[in-house]
This record gives structure tokens, sequence and C-alpha cells, in this order.
């Protein structure tokens, strides 16, 4: 006698690309169904957000390293492209699942699809279950005082903190049911993920290597070497002393309990230095999510209304030259020039180049958004959105209208040696560094000496450093006063 199979569940990924602590995952596992994993390349994500060039190619390499690992387990990846509600229930029926889980997204759009992707299959009766593997504490959890969300970042984390017990984090199932013949897939090749002509993605193959194995080395790297010198190092770019762990973080090749557990687990072996002030950099994190939740219009409008009708210049050229890295500030351009050869930048200086856009050059933040969008293999609507707007000052826990970062001192007081702009502006490299990070303040001997002609081999200022901070000042104070 055969026994007759039971119905398969399927596990839908998306942003939580990696079999250790994946809940979803971990629950299909332990039904002992057959486990249909899916994963559903969405081309109607509405509005600007489908993901961009970088996070294409991050996406890519992801989805081979989960394919690799969920075959290692003999349950192959099943990829499929359309809308993810339509596609999703067409491998439903094909497979005869009478069950569904997913881990939870929380992008505006993302919440609407699954909400009623859920209630609509319940009444179908598929049973649907969603698990939290991407937050810390999700959303509706951390009230104010008067039950409504927070826009202050200290006394989020405070009352985060505050009794914080993420709890151990799964390992990997080691063992997945699968169904005799596995439904049809596209193949990852095809979807065209990769930048073909020209393949631009040379220095983002140098830089990374997606995947939840990946992920895993980053953090032990980071915490072996780094954690300890964090709070001191992590605003100088030239130093390796940040995670990089962002995009990974993004596309869920790693869980943030699975960094605090990592992270606790030093603090006891090996000291807590440092461990408190990165862990706070995984809070900025969660209260980007908060924020994006709890103010879903983020993404397209300033949370200070006042900033709707702000006077932001349209001047496409400052843009093309902020975008090349060709804005005559050298830690303006190194920072451009990173983010286009690698995908990332360093925080400090997306804060320098983000105060530069916005306050320098008067465009407007979302400008800076879609850019990041593009390039950045961390790309991220919750963390980008509301790093934007905190930059430009219509965000929560607002930098204030009058901080105009001045990006000579920036570059003199946190890339004082040159190393950071010599490697990501070489035509620069030969400058003494007194006249490093303001080149059109070098005697022509000097200049000459070190073989650059501003205007030929290295752009004059696109502005002039006094004359912006003033005209930014202005046009802030109108707006401030405009009540
Ligand atoms: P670490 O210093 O090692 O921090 C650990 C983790 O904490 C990061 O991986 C990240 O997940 C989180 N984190 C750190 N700083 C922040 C922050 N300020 N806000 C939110 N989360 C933070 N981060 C993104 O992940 N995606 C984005 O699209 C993004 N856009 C940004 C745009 C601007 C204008 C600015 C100023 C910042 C932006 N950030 C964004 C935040 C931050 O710059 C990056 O998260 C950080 O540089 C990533 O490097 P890391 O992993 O080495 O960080």
């Amino acid at each position: 006698m055969f026994a007759v199979p039971k119905p398969p569940v399927i596990v839908w990924f998306r942003q939580d690309l990696r079999l250790a602590d994946n809940p979803a995952l971990g629950h299909a596992a332990q039904s002992g169904r057959p486990v249909v994993p899916v994963y559903i390349l969405d081309d109607h994500t509405p509005g600007p957000w489908a993901p961009g060039g970088a996070s294409r190619w991050w996406l890519h390499h992801s989805l081979a390293a989960l394919s690799g690992a969920l075959a290692g387990l003999g349950c192959p990846l099943i990829l499929r492209r359309g809308r993810a509600d339509v596609a999703l229930r067409a491998l439903v029926r094909e497979t005869g699942a009478e069950a569904v889980v997913w881990n939870r997204c929380y992008e505006p759009h993302a919440i609407a699809r699954d909400s009623t992707l859920k209630a609509d299959l319940k009444a179908e009766g598929i049973a649907v279950d969603s698990f939290n593997a991407a937050l810390l504490a999700e959303p509706w959890t951390v009230k104010t005082g008067t039950g409504g969300p927070y826009k202050v970042f200290t006394p989020f984390w405070k009352a985060v903190r505050e009794g914080l017990d993420p709890g151990r984090p799964e390992p990997a199932p080691r063992h997945l049911a699968t169904l005799p013949t596995p439904p049809d897939s596209d193949r990852l090749a095809d979807w065209g993920l990769l930048p073909t002509r020209p393949d631009w993605a040379g220095g983002l193959r140098d830089s990374w290597t997606p995947g939840e194995a990946g992920a895993r080395q980053r953090l032990e790297d980071f915490l072996a070497r780094a954690v300890a010198r964090y709070p001191e190092g992590r605003d100088y770019p030239a130093q390796p002393l940040t995670s990089r762990l962002s995009p990974h973080l993004h596309f869920g090749e790693i869980s943030p309990r699975q960094i605090w557990a990592a992270a606790q687990a030093q603090a006891k072996t090996q000291g807590s230095d440092g461990v408190d002030s990165f862990l706070r950099e995984l809070g900025w994190r969660e209260f980007c999510h908060h924020l994006l939740y709890h103010f879903p219009f983020l993404s397209e409008r300033p949370l200070n209304p006042k900033f709707e009708a702000f006077a932001w210049d349209d001047n496409a050229g400052h843009l093309a030259a902020w975008q090349r890295g060709l804005t005559g500030y050298p830690i303006v351009d190194a920072g451009m020039r990173e983010l286009w050869a690698t995908g990332w930048m360093h925080n400090r200086v997306r804060m320098v180049v983000g105060s530069f856009l916005v306050k320098h050059l008067l465009l407007p933040w979302t400008a800076g958004q879609a850019w990041f969008w593009d390039t950045l293999v961390d790309a991220d609507l919750a963390n980008n959105t509301a790093s934007w707007q905190w930059i430009a000052g219509c965000g929560a826990d607002a930098a204030p209208y009058f901080r105009v970062f001045n990006p000579v001192l920036q570059g003199e007081k946190f890339d004082a040696k040159g190393d950071y702009v010599r490697r990501w502006v070489p035509e620069l490299a030969g400058l003494p560094d007194r006249v490093l990070h303001q080149p059109w303040t070098a005697d022509p001997i000097t200049l000459r000496t070190a073989g650059v002609r501003l205007g030929h081999d290295y752009p004059h200022p696109v502005v002039e450093h006094k004359a912006a901070r003033q005209r930014a000042l202005d046009t802030f104070a109108a707006i401030r006063d405009d009540n």
C-alpha cells in the first residue's frame, strides 16, 4: 500500500532569503508536509519602487545562493514571475497546497497586497500563516505613553530595548519533505537581473558575496575584527570598521535576531566594547521601519507638511555633477564614486553627500532618494526614505535646518590623511593633504607638481560654499518662519 501524499505547504520567500532563523520555513519544515519554496519576481510593484539596478544584481546572486542551499536539502526553489498574488494562487492550484506561509514585509504596498491575499486565500479554505523574520520589534508593538508612534529616536530605542528578548535564533532545517515532482520553475538566468550591455557590475562582484553564507561571514569578521573599535571608527570612511551588513539585512540573508544574539555572545566572551553602539544602529533600522509603517506616505511626501511647498531648485546639470562625482568637492565626489563602483557608501559620507544635494545644491531630497534607490545594493524603502527626510530636515528627529555640513571640514576631519579621497578620486592623489579637500586653494606650482589642471582633470566647485550655505539658510528659514 502506498501512503497518500500530504498536500504541500508553500513557503513564499520575499525579503528573507535564508534558511536559518527563518520562521516561515521552520514552520513548514515542522509540519512534515512536502515543502514548495517559491520566489516570485513581481513586475507590478506600484510607483517607482521596483528594485533598482544594483538591487537586481544582488537579488540574482542571493537567489542563486538560496537555490543552492535548498537544493542541498533536495528541495528546489521554484521561480515564478508576474503579479505576486496571481502567481501564488496559480501555484496553490497546481500543487493542491492547503497551506501558505511567509515572513512579513513592512512596505505599504506589500502590506496592502499581503493582507488582501491572506483574506482571499483563507476564504478559499487555504491556511495562511505569517511571521516576523525581519525586525526586533514590529512597528505596532512599540507605542508612546499616549499610544501613538514615536517620532524621536532616543525614546523609541529606549522603549524597544526595555525588556527586549528577541529569543534564540533557530537553526536551518536539516530536512525538508518534498513533492515527488516539483512544479515548473523559470530559469534565474532568463530573468535578466544582471547587467549585460554594459556589464557595470565588476566593482560589485569584487566587493560583495551575496547570500546567507556571505552574510554570516561578514558578521563573524566584523565581530572578531572591528566591533570593539566601532564607536570611534565608524565615522572614518577609509577604515573598514562598520559591518557592511546592510544589503544582507535588506534581503534577509541574516536576521537582526541572529546579529543580536551573536553580538551579545561576543559581549559575554570577548568584552562588550562597541557592542551597544553597534546595536543602536540596528535600532535606527527599526526606527525607520516604525516610521514608514505608521506614516505610509513617507516615501512620497515629507513628514513635515510645510515642506510640500519648499522652493527646491531643478538644475539638471548640478544633479548630473552630483550623480557622477564631479561636483569639485573631493569628499562628495569620492562618496558618489564609491557608490557607483561598489553599490555602497559609508554612512558618514552618505550624510555629507546628502546634505550637499539638499543644502548646497538645493535639489529635492526625492532626487537623492531615487538615485540611491537605483545604485545602492542596500536600497531599502524604510531606511533610504527616512534617512533622506532626516537629511533634508523634513522628517522625524530631523537635522536642524541650520546644520549645513561643510564638505571641506568634513573631509579634513574624517579623512584627514586623504586615503578615502585618493582612492576614489585618483586624479587628486598627488596633492598634499593640506589642499586635498579644497584643491581650488592650491597654488599653481602645487597643482602642477601633482599633475592636476583644475577644470580639465578635475572640476572647479559647482557652487561656492559660503554663498550656497547662505542660500540654503535663507530658503530653509523661509519655510520655518512661514507659519
Ligand atoms: P553599520 O554601521 O555596521 O550598522 C549596522 C546596521 O544598522 C546596518 O547594516 C543597517 O542595517 C543599520 N543602520 C546603520 N545606520 C543606519 C541608519 N542611519 N539608518 C537606518 N539603519 C541603519 N541604509 C540602508 O540599509 N538602506 C538604505 O537605502 C539607506 N539609505 C541611506 C540614505 C542616506 C541619505 C543616509 C544618510 C543613510 C542611509 N542608510 C541606508 C543608512 C546607513 O547609511 C546604512 O545603513 C549604513 O551605512 C550601512 O553600512 P553598515 O552595514 O556598515 O552599517
